[in-house]
């Protein structure tokens, strides 16, 4: 097949566009869609400045995703003075794994010259998901465990740092996943909270009086598969090997299923999304003051939450970890 834009021989052919590109149209049309994103996005503050730049911290696993959005953001981003980029990886004490995943990190970031952080759950919770894993004091999947400390600890970093915007290499399947386990549980509230959380134009959000740093997912138009292949076509070095304690089992039927429609009705997944988004605008909106938004703080932490102690302190308890730091 040829590429529908140059006549060159064609590396990917993308269903739910009718697209056939080469290797050069191909990367073009990625790095496009990621500064599309951004720019509907309205990602970059008007108030940013060469004098007062935003400081964007990326979280960046060293798999294939947080590794092409470092990438692309280095790419638009490196001679803008308004914005500082900065990576950051989350060491999960996952033996084998994490080291593997951190040397693709500093490869990645020592070639683009971006600072880069490292946080480790050892030093946050006093804990290491191998413990967490095979000890399982609370019965479910180690994922459950390792979402909810990553993303704390993401949050945390981010505020301690002064970083403006908290940046997520999640991609279209991964949203369009995320987005149908939602709708499949019934839980609403979830909807709106990954609107404020990750969704929409940072002109949309009401996120001026959220307590956590705001977060965004420039990927989220691209389709997995789309995201490896850049990052194989411009020779980047990832991670690929999968956690070893990678157990959701429920996503991963999600997925399944999504890959079937997709196949049978190419765009679904954007089509999901699409929809969701609005969907997740309406429910943000309706949720704002009323009595189910969380009203207090954590006793521990200061974490919004409706409980005297939010989940991730509880969870922190549950596998015998002890926190760094305590509010009073
Ligand atoms: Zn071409
Ligand atoms: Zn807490």
């Amino acid at each position: 097949m040829e590429c529908d834009k140059c006549g060159e021989s064609a590396v990917m052919h993308a269903a739910y566009s009718g697209l056939h590109l080469c290797e050069e149209h191909f990367c073009r049309s990625v790095d496009s869609r990621v500064r599309k994103r951004i720019r509907e996005d309205a990602l970059l503050s008007e108030d940013a400045t060469p004098e007062d730049p935003e400081t964007w911290l990326i979280g960046l696993s060293g798999g294939k995703d947080s590794v092409v959005l470092t990438h692309v953001l280095d790419d638009v981003f490196a001679r803008d003075p308004r914005v500082e980029l900065v990576a950051l990886t989350i060491h999960e004490g996952i033996e084998g794994y994490r080291d593997a995943s951190l040397d693709a990190c500093l490869e990645l970031t020592d070639d683009l010259e971006i600072d880069h952080e490292v946080v480790s759950y050892a030093d946050e919770y006093g804990l290491e998901m191998d413990d967490v894993a095979e000890d399982d004091p609370l019965n479910m999947a180690p994922c459950a465990y390792c979402g909810v400390f990553r993303r704390d600890a993401l949050s945390q970093y981010a505020e301690e740092y002064g970083a403006d915007k908290l940046l997520t290499g999640h991609n279209l399947d991964d949203e369009a996943q995320t987005a149908m386990m939602n709708l499949l549980s019934g839980d609403i509230q979830q909807v709106a909270k990954h609107f404020d959380a990750s969704l929409g134009s940072f002109e949309e959000r009401e996120i001026d009086d959220d307590p956590f740093v705001p977060r965004a997912k420039p990927l989220r138009d691209l389709p997995e598969k789309e995201v490896a292949l850049y990052a194989h076509l411009r020779d980047l070095p990832t991670h690929m090997a999968e956690c070893p304690h990678a157990s959701e089992a429920y996503r991963g039927e999600i997925q399944e299923h999504l890959h079937a429609l997709e196949d049978d009705h190419p765009g679904t997944r954007h089509s999901i999304m699409s929809g969701y988004e609005e969907l997740a605008k309406l429910a943000a909106e309706a949720y704002r003051g009323s009595d189910d938004e969380a009203q207090g703080s954590c006793e521990r932490c200061g974490a919004p939450t409706n409980n005297d102690v939010c989940r991730k302190c509880e969870l922190v308890e549950a596998v015998g970890g002890e926190q760094a730091e305590t509010v009073e």
